[in-house]
C-alpha cells in the first residue's frame, strides 16, 4: 500500500470537513484550505438524512448534533392552494427503526461548527483566506502541490477537491465549464418562531404549486422554521450564484397560496437567492494524486435535500477506500461506489421537480393524485422508493 501520510483538501465545506475529519482519525496529516475569512455559514436548514446520519455517528458527532435537531414527524405533499394532502408519510420515530439512524432537521451553521469543530480537536490543519487557484503534480516527496491566490503552495500525497459546484480542481482536472442554470431559482430564509403569526405543523412539507414550491421545517428543536421558495424562471443573469435576494418579491411570488404559507412569509425579515445548477455527471472524478467529492462533482437539485448528505457519504467512503486499497486502486474503487449513486440521486432529484411543479395544471394535478392514491392504497410504495436512499449505509460498505 502506498505511504500516503499527508492530504491536502481544497474547500472546508460539510463534505471537505466530513473527509478531513475521516482521514485524521485513521493517522493522516491533513491540511484544509478554504477560501472564506471566517469559517460562517448562510442562514439555512439542511434535512439530514438516516444514510447521511450513519456517517456523522461513525464519526463520533451524533451526541454532539443531537442538542440542534428537530426530529419531524412526517414528510408532507401538500396542495398550494387548498392545502389538501397528496402525500403524508411518517418520519421521527418510524424512520429511526426503518432506517437505523434518525431524520433530522438542522441548521447548516451547527453542523458546520460541530464538524469544524471536532476536525481542529483531531488534528486537523484549517488554512483559512486561502483561495486555491490551481494545482500541478510533480516529482516532490510530496508528489501533488496546490497552489493559492496569494501564492502560498501546499504540497500533500492526495489531493482533494472539495471546493464545491465551481470548483477550481474540477476545472482543472476536466476543462473550463460552467455548470448549466436549471431554470429554477431559490429562496432561503429561517424565521424565529417568535415572530410567526401562523401554526406550522412538525413536517418537512412541501407544498406543491404551478412552476414553484414551497419547503417549510423546523429548525433547532422547533425554536426557528426554515423555508426554501423555489421557482421556475428563463435566465440568471447575475454573476454569483447566491445573492441577498428581496423578501417583497419572494411574498409576492406566493401571494395567495395556502395561509401557512403566505402568514409563514409576512414573518420573513430577510432572505438569500440561489440559482440552482447542475452538471451533467462527469467522465471520471479522479486524475493521478487528485479526487474530487460533493457538489465539486456532482451537484444536484435540491429536491431529493440530499446534496450535503451526498458530500458527508462521499468524504467517508474516500477515506475508507484509502485505507484498503493503495491511491490507484482506491481512487478508482471510491468513484466506483460513489458514481452511480450519485448520479442516481441526481436523476431522482431533478424528477421530483417535475412532480412538484404541477407542469400543466391537469398534467401535474394527474401526478400528484396519482401520488395520493397509491400512499392511501399501498402506504409502504412511497417509503420503498426512499429505502434505497435513507436505508443505505456506507460505513458497512
Ligand atoms: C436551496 C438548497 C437547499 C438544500 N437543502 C439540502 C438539504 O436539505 N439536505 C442536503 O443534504 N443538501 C441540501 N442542499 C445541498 C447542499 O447544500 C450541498 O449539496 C452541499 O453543501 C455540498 O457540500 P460540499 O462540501 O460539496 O460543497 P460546499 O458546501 O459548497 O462547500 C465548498 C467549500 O469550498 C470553498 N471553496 C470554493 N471555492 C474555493 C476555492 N477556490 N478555494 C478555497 N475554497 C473554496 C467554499 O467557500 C465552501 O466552503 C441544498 C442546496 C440548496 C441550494
Amino acid at each position: 500500500m502506498d505511504q500516503l501520510s499527508h492530504v491536502v483538501i481544497a474547500g472546508a465545506g460539510i463534505g471537505g470537513l466530513c473527509a478531513a475529519l475521516a482521514l485524521t482519525k485513521q493517522g493522516r496529516q491533513v491540511v484544509v484550505c478554504e477560501q472564506a475569512a471566517t469559517l460562517s455559514e448562510v442562514g439555512a436548514g439542511l434535512q439530514i438524512s438516516p444514510n447521511a446520519l450513519k456517517v456523522l455517528r461513525h464519526l463520533g458527532l451524533e451526541d454532539e448534533l443531537r442538542p440542534f435537531a428537530f426530529v419531524p414527524e412526517y414528510a408532507a405533499i401538500r396542495d398550494y392552494k387548498t392545502g389538501e394532502y397528496y402525500l403524508k408519510s411518517p418520519l421521527g420515530t418510524s424512520a429511526e427503526s426503518r432506517y437505523g439512524a434518525p431524520y433530522w432537521h438542522l441548521h447548516r451553521a451547527d453542523l458546520h461548527r460541530v464538524l469544524v469543530e471536532a476536525c481542529l480537536q483531531a488534528g486537523v490543519e484549517l488554512v483559512l483566506n486561502a483561495a486555491v487557484v490551481s494545482y500541478r503534480e510533480n516529482l516532490e516527496r510530496q508528489p501533488v502541490s496546490l497552489l493559492l491566490e496569494d501564492g502560498r503552495v501546499f504540497s500533500a500525497d492526495l489531493l482533494i477537491g472539495a471546493d464545491g459546484i465551481r470548483s477550481k480542481v474540477r476545472e482543472q482536472m476536466l476543462g473550463q465549464e460552467r455548470p448549466t442554470f436549471m431554470g429554477q431559482v431559490a429562496w432561503r430564509g429561517v424565521i424565529p418562531v417568535s415572530d410567526l403569526t401562523v401554526d406550522v405543523k412538525p413536517d418537512a412539507c412541501v407544498w406543491a404549486g404551478p412552476g414553484r414550491h414551497f419547503v417549510s421545517y423546523y429548525l433547532r428543536g422547533g425554536d426557528y422554521v426554515n423555508f426554501v421558495a423555489v421557482e421556475e424562471r428563463s435566465d440568471w443573469l447575475s454573476e454569483s450564484w447566491r445573492e441577498e435576494g428581496n423578501v417583497d418579491e419572494l411574498k409576492r411570488a406566493f401571494a395567495g397560496w395556502h395561509p401557512e404559507v403566505s402568514e409563514l412569509l409576512q414573518s420573513a425579515r430577510s432572505t438569500f437567492l440561489w440559482a440552482l445548477n447542475g452538471r451533467e455527471p462527469l467522465s471520471t472524478w479522479h486524475q493521478g494524486r487528485v479526487v474530487l467529492l460533493g457538489d465539486a462533482c456532482h451537484p444536484m437539485l435540491p429536491f431529493m435535500a440530499q446534496g450535503a448528505a451526498m458530500a458527508i457519504e462521499d468524504g467517508y467512503v474516500l477515506a475508507k477506500c484509502l485505507s484498503r486499497h493503495s491511491l490507484k486502486d482506491a481512487l478508482f474503487q471510491y468513484e466506483h461506489l460513489r458514481k452511480p449513486r450519485a448520479t442516481k440521486i441526481q436523476q431522482m432529484s431533478k424528477a421530483n421537480a417535475g412532480l412538484y411543479h404541477m407542469h400543466g395544471d391537469v398534467l401535474g394535478r394527474m401526478k400528484l393524485t396519482a401520488l395520493q392514491v397509491a400512499g392511501r392504497f399501498v402506504p409502504n410504495v412511497i417509503q420503498s422508493k426512499l429505502d434505497t436512499v435513507y436505508g443505505y449505509d456506507v460505513t458497512e460498505v
